[in-house]
């Protein structure tokens, strides 16, 4: 290239009559400092970009390394230790579920993990009534990605028998909750992990609303809960100049200390921490699960009425009808 250029200059210089030897050296030698410039320039651009595209390379490497690495629980954990960076003043809602088999389970459970899945900071905690964990179940808290843990606790045999006396309704997810309590006493730190507990029935309808609620609460928290108890809802009654619950309306023992439904309270994860004999037992009276549990932690003096002084409800006691299935398509399951 050089060469040509040379050759060039030389020719029309010639042909010029304008040729000169000093002058002439001077081109040359201006030309090749040119053309080292222009080779220097090309070739940085070459290692400048090479460098870029290792950059690219780096960062996707880096981007995938987690996913490589880590079990899909651990990258969601670290999802939401990222997404928690903006709700940081949130506390985490480790909700409690019992659940166990009958032919609505999946559609249940898909229904709450559905709704858990709009709220931010969640760990959901899932207990199955079973002698081992279920695919069902399994897979519904796979599929719904949320924190999540998966346990098991049957109720006991005795306990179950009560059922063909329907006068006698057993417990319902004694045992399951008291395994959840465990798991959350064994392993979160009391002072260092923040948060509250709520129970979380399968088959109640819940209003995203409740959660932000939830989100306020320092010891106890109470609200009404729609559709139980005989009632279109039961609620705490709030004296509106104090702030206070004063007492209840309740279609079931309105006297109770705590005439509230499961549905109907959370308490802050430091106080279940703190009070570790505090528990569910099939020993209690008929009804008496949620008041004899509130008693070890509060006062109805202290309650800390929630959703709107409980002048709104955001969750509902429903339940769901009993399929009739006379027949089983093979190959699909509900
Ligand atoms: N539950 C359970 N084992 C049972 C019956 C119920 O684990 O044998 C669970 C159920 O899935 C629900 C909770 O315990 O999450 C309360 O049960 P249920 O909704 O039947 O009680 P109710 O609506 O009568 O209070
Ligand atoms: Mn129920």
């Amino acid at each position: 290239m050089v060469y040509v250029m040379i050759n060039t200059m030389f020719h029309i210089l010639k042909a010029r009559r304008m040729f000169h030897k000093r002058y002439l050296v001077l081109i040359i030698l201006l030309l090749v400092l040119l053309n080292i410039a222009l080779l220097v320039i090309w070739k940085l651009s070459v290692i400048e970009s090479g460098i870029d595209k290792l950059q690219i390379l780096k960062e996707s490497l880096e981007l995938h390394k987690d996913k490589l690495q880590l079990t899909e629980q651990q990258v969601l954990l670290l999802q939401q230790l990222e997404a928690e960076k903006h709700h940081q003043n949130r506390p985490i809602i480790y909700c409690i579920t019992p659940t166990y088999w009958r032919y609505v389970q999946r559609a249940e459970l898909t229904r709450i993990s559905q709704t858990l899945k709009l709220i931010q900071n969640i760990h959901w905690i899932v207990i199955e009534d079973a002698a081992k964990k279920s695919d069902i179940v399994r897979n519904v808290i796979s599929e719904s990605k949320l924190i999540a843990t998966h346990l098991v606790a049957q109720t006991a045999s005795f306990e179950k028998f009560k059922d063909k006396n329907p006068k006698a309704k057993r417990h319902r997810g004694v045992e399951q909750r008291n395994a959840a309590l465990n798991w959350l006493r064994d392993n979160l730190v009391l002072g260092k992990d923040k948060g509250v507990v709520y129970f979380m029935d399968d088959d109640n309808t819940y209003n995203i609303k409740l959660f932000d609620e939830m989100a306020k609460i320092k010891k106890v928290g109470v609200w009404p809960v729609g559709l139980v108890g005989g009632l279109n809802a039961e609620t705490p009654i709030v004296d509106r100049t104090t702030g206070k619950v004063t007492g209840y309306r309740s279609g079931w023992l309105p006297n109770r200390p705590f005439a509230i439904d499961m549905a109907g309270f959370a308490i802050s994860l430091d106080l279940i921490l703190s009070i570790k004999n505090a528990n569910f037992s099939y020993e209690m009276a008929k009804g008496m699960q949620e008041s004899e549990f509130l008693s070890f932690f509060t006062t109805k003096e202290e309650l800390e009425p929630l959703a709107d002084q409980c002048t709104k409800v955001y969750v509902w006691h429903t339940r769901t009808e009993k399929p009739k299935v006379s027949g089983i398509i093979p190959g699909l399951e509900v």
